[in-house]
């Protein structure tokens, strides 16, 4: 038996609403953002024992953030932006200095970041109360927050499944009601695909768009930052929050941020004419769900319907996608990862007076990291060794460079491609534990994006009939053309109705 938790079973009114429109009511002060911001705060008292989305919630910075909006609309002066006093839960890899930052690992418990990611003073700066710091896949390895030091989220949908991984703690408080708005990040497919197996919104943005200053890095040329909710259009207004050019982020480019709001307020006509959307043709494949699969055939008719012209596009180096990620990925973690040795950060284990410093670096190593990261760093460790470099790395990037090849010669084809976010819905905890490939193999149609640095977005697409649980549907956007996410996206939802 499992309670239901998801949002609109249960909870006050102020948790059922988008965040747009509780901005508007904070506006017209119909509603306090300290009414709103406890009433999110009440209920992750009330379901987060059963979900654990969270891992550390931040009630008194939560209200005295929520107090100063409502003090300077009191006194009359004019919102610091569209999601003023809206409040929001942050993924545990954003560094905040009156919260700890965990990153999900036990080498970090309790580790009070000197200063906050530009992300996180973004928000601060849009007058968002951040509620807590959610839960993750440590380091954001993984796809279920299994590989959390602190143990799993479960999905509102069904507590025995996962929530999806690794940013489910911020997809599971969405779904459940505990926060309109959340973070996350995406290495390959850390957003879109708990968004897929929790009915909500991601979007992981274009490489290079969202400051990635103060993100706790797992593989520095595939992560990104990027905006969760449960609509579109709030998708949208905390996209326009986050994104733009940071001096402190060498990979940050200098160029205007897409207008996604304007794109995701278009896109609610629901009108498709005009629109060409791809349909990869590796992506239709056997060993997906039925119930998977007859969704997304709907969602292209309905598309269809909506006025969309469907083609069909050819990628055929997105079958290496998953080789080429799995080197390159844990070649850049064993590299960003030599930090933690238990002399800078976090945990320090074995330090007796008696031990050399590389005997503490080793057994704070070993007992700060879970079996997942070590399994990585020990992999690209190997993978970039002498003799092995060429053979593995180099061609790892030279895949990479084929998949970037693939989506712009498909993008002279269609403005847009689809597929479905993940092969299955949400699958039951513990269920891949002990089976790292078809782990990694659940992400399938999400690494590509990452490995060409472009753009894409999970959106709900209706309940697969065979098991009942949420199905996502992934948009795919060249480079910088996030907004047309927003406007297939948002056409698509009203689509749907
Ligand atoms: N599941 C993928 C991995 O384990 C992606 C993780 C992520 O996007 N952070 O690497």
């Amino acid at each position: 038996m499992t309670t239901d938790l998801r949002y609109t079973a249960s909870g006050d009114e102020l948790t059922r609403l988008t965040a747009a429109e509780l901005a508007g009511k904070i506006r017209s002060r119909e509603v306090t953002s300290v009414e709103v911001t406890r009433a999110h705060l009440d209920r992750i008292n009330a379901v987060d024992g059963d979900i654990h989305a969270f891992l550390h919630v931040g009630e008194e910075a939560a209200l005295a953030a929520a107090a100063e909006v409502d003090r300077a609309l009191d006194a009359g002066e004019k919102p610091v932006s569209a999601l003023a006093g809206v409040p929001l839960a942050l993924k545990d890899v954003f560094t905040t200095t009156d919260a700890p930052t965990t990153c999900g690992s036990k080498m970090l418990e309790g580790y009070m970041s000197p200063y906050d990611a530009t992300v996180t003073g973004r928000i601060r700066a849009a007058g968002i109360p951040i509620l807590g710091k959610t839960n993750m896949d440590e380091f954001a390895m993984g796809s279920s927050t299994e590989n959390s030091a602190y143990g799993p989220t479960r999905n509102p949908w069904d507590l025995e499944r996962t929530a999806g991984g690794s940013g489910g703690g911020s997809a599971a408080a969405l779904a459940s009601g505990e926060a309109p708005l959340a973070i996350g990040t995406d290495t390959g497919g850390s957003i879109r695909q708990p968004a897929a197996l929790t009915d909500t919104v991601g979007v992981k943005p274009t490489y290079g768009t969202v400051s990635r200053y103060g993100l706790v890095a797992c593989a520095s040329s595939l992560d990104q930052g990027g905006p969760t909710a449960r609509t579109v259009l709030d998708t949208a207004l905390l996209h326009e929050v986050i994104a733009g050019h940071d001096p402190f982020d060498a990979t940050s480019v200098n160029r205007p941020v897409a207008d996604v709001v304007g794109a995701a307020r278009a896109g609610a006509s629901g009108d498709l004419s005009g629109v060409k959307i791809g349909l990869v043709k590796q992506f239709d494949r056997e060993g997906f769900q039925t119930g998977v699969l007859d969704s997304f055939h709907a969602a292209v008719e309905q598309l269809k319907s909506q006025g969309a012209e469907i083609v069909e596009v050819d990628c055929p180096h997105f079958d290496e996608a998953l080789g080429a990620y799995y080197l390159i990925l844990p070649c850049e973690v064993s590299s960003n990862l030599a930090r933690f040795d238990g002399m800078r950060y976090g945990l320090r284990e074995g330090d007796d007076g008696q031990r050399s410093a590389e005997e503490v670096m080793s057994l704070s190593r070993a007992a700060g990291f879970g079996p997942e990261v070590k399994r990585r760093i020990l992999l690209g460790t190997y993978a970039l060794s002498v003799g092995y470099y060429d053979a593995y790395y180099l061609q790892a990037q030279r895949v990479r460079s084929l998949i970037a090849r693939d989506f712009t010669r498909a993008y002279e084809r269609c403005d847009v491609m689809i597929s479905p976010t993940t092969p299955t819905t949400a699958f039951k905890l513990g269920e891949k534990v002990s089976d790292p490939m078809a782990m990694y193999n659940f992400d399938l149609c999400t690494l590509p994006l990452n490995l060409a640095g472009v753009c894409g977005m999970s959106l709900p697409s209706g309940l697969a009939a065979d098991t009942g649980l949420p199905v996502g549907l992934q948009i795919m956007a060249p480079a910088f053309a996030d907004d047309r996410l927003y406007r297939v996206g948002a056409a698509f939802e009203a689509g749907r109705g």
